[in-house]
């Protein structure tokens, strides 16, 4: 582990946490029934800790098992939630959307045009923030869904929820949410905010890749896109990934209770590693006056060339302020959306820390980053 560089992008992935880890394994050997074996013991097995997590999912959002929807991947949770509305709309073919959602719902959205689909994509403020009086005046007759995701995942910026969730619910629309980098991160109540779809991701929470869940408050809202064995109440076809779906649950169970003294001591770091920034100059923390999540930071610095810097940082997993689509790096849209110019949002990094950061990395990792742009931007004068 030692010459690995300083993991410090959790938002990208997390590692699967020991504790779930142990929870799984036993569903890859001993306990490895199909969930849908209705005839023996081993289906039922299988069957009994699929329903377990959903529970423990359920229970970490405030709702109730039966409306979780196992998927493979929180992108497949948006698709689902977005094409299957969109599939029993009716005349209503109109979605309202913002500018820096994930690309999972913002491709999604630009394929439903094809499909004689109407998209907003409403704008944010200079610190990533939706106004509720934009999403309000765009609604209109043929409104199906407003989409809005809580936590960003480039700048870790929170939208006000409640107020979208309350809007939705006067106003008669489907209310989506992508909750994929907040759950388990800040405390969550899905039936409070009024929300008929909820995305989430295990592996952005200390569990396994391949698996995420689709919260769904009625499931006569959607219509299947994956048929076949009428799996998940006939909404996802497909045998179960029960280790997987075993290692989510668990995965919500200890973030329900280790989420807020996480949060605490990540936002101390978080804190220092920004204080210490900071001192730089000639920075923009992204998002510094919204409300954010307690491990994330966006940073873009002034006078620096973003492909150089992110060469000099070999030794800090970090990501930069862009999207990597295929071989173009194309300055972050996020960035973009919140008024930075391409140059500053090339020359940005996204520090996400998370359970196994330490005070020894970060320290080390903001004396990385300050000599390096010190060294860099010394050699431009
Ligand atoms: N939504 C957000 C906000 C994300 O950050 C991600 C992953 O980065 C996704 C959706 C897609 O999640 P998955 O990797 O499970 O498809």
């Amino acid at each position: 582990m030692s010459n690995q560089p300083i993991y410090l992008d959790y938002n990208a992935t997390t590692p699967v946490d020991e504790r779930v880890l142990e929870a799984m394994l036993p569903y890859f050997t001993q306990k490895f029934g199909n969930a849908a074996s209705i005839q023996h013991s081993f289906g039922w097995d299988a069957e009994e800790a699929v329903s377990t997590s959903r529970d423990q999912i359920a229970s970490l959002l405030g709702v109730k098992g039966q409306n979780i929807v196992f998927t493979s991947s929180a992108t497949e949770a948006i698709n689902l939630a977005i094409q299957g509305t969109f599939d029993l709309s009716g005349k209503k073919n109109h979605i309202i959307t913002c500018s820096t959602e994930h690309k999972a719902v913002l491709d999604t959205c630009e394929h439903l045009k094809s499909k004689g689909g109407e998209v907003s994509l409403l704008n944010v403020d200079t610190d990533g923030r939706i106004s509720i009086t934009d999403i309000l005046d765009a609604i209109k007759e043929s409104t199906l869904m407003v989409c809005v995701m809580s936590a960003n995942n480039e700048t870790g910026v929170l939208q006000d929820l409640q107020e979208v969730g309350n809007l939705c619910q006067e106003k008669g629309v489907h209310f989506l949410s992508d909750i994929t980098q907040s759950a388990g991160k800040i405390a969550t109540n899905l039936h409070d905010l009024n929300a008929d779809f909820a995305a989430l991701s295990s592996h952005k929470l200390y569990g396994p890749k391949g698996v995420g869940a689709l919260y769904v408050r009625d499931m006569k809202l959607i219509a299947p896109q994956i048929f076949g064995g009428g799996h998940e109440k006939g909404l996802r076809s497909g045998t179960l990934n029960v280790p997987g779906i075993v290692g989510f649950g668990h995965a919500c169970e200890v973030a329900s209770d280790q989420m807020d003294a996480e949060g605490d001591r990540l936002a101390k770091l978080r804190d220092y590693i920004e204080s210490e920034l900071l001192q730089l100059g000639d920075l923009i923390v992204n998002g510094e006056k919204a409300n954010r999540l307690p491990h994330v930071s966006n940073i873009s610095f002034e006078d620096i060339d973003g492909s150089r810097l992110m060469r000099s940082l070999k030794g800090l997993a970090v990501s930069q302020g862009s999207a990597c689509n295929s071989a173009v790096i194309e300055p972050s849209h996020v960035l973009k959306a919140m008024g930075l110019s391409d140059r500053l949002a090339y020359a940005s990094l996204r520090i996400s820390l998370g359970r196994y950061s330490t005070e020894e990395d970060v320290r080390k990792a903001v004396q990385t980053i300050r000599s390096v742009i010190e060294q860099q931007r010394m050699q431009l004068l």
